[in-house]
């Protein structure tokens, strides 16, 4: 019997941080985008954007020892300051879900949000991890609207939904 991952949907980090909380996370892969940067954006916005949402983390949630910016695009991110060096990976071109080496040996457990369940989610399902689904509420280009669709067939079989950030 496979174990489904727990999942929320939800467009508040407020639910992000009640998850990683209960769970004591220790671990948190973020989509970049949308995330950090609509995708429009330019790649220069990244560092102040990133550095923003590790200060969010840090205030919100203090058992995440590690956040990984994870994108599949094959963006130009500059790094994020110094003064999170070492706890802050930024990954591009980043295979989600199949490539597991910029995670095998961060500590767990691990929550992973992103809007995509067919890579964030699979690869916190792949971690054991939870995932937290986001739900954007703006403009969105055509692929990741057709990736959203696309995944609806499966997602039931591999996640189970959570109300709250427990259970
Ligand atoms: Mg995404």
């Amino acid at each position: 019997m496979m174990v489904r991952a727990p999942r929320i949907r939800s467009d508040s980090l407020a639910d992000l941080f009640v998850m990683t909380s209960a769970t004591r996370s220790r671990t948190l892969v973020v989509d970049v985008e949308p995330l950090i940067l609509d995708w429009s954006e330019p790649d220069a916005v990244f560092p102040s954007r990133a550095m923003a949402f590790v200060d969010l983390v840090d205030t919100e949630s203090p058992s995440i020892h590690r956040i990984v910016f994870a994108s599949n695009s094959h963006r130009i991110l500059p790094p994020v300051a110094d003064r999170h060096a070492g706890r802050v990976t930024v990954v591009t071109k980043a295979g989600k879900p199949w490539r597991l080496d910029h995670v095998a040996g961060l500590p767990r457990p691990v929550t992973v949000i992103g809007d995509q369940p067919g890579t964030d989610g699979v690869l916190a399902w792949r971690l054991g991890g939870r995932f937290h689904q986001w739900v954007h509420r703006g403009a969105q280009p055509w692929w990741p609207r057709l990736q959203l669709l696309l995944s609806a067939a499966f997602a039931p079989l591999i996640f189970r939904p959570l109300t709250r950030g427990v259970g």
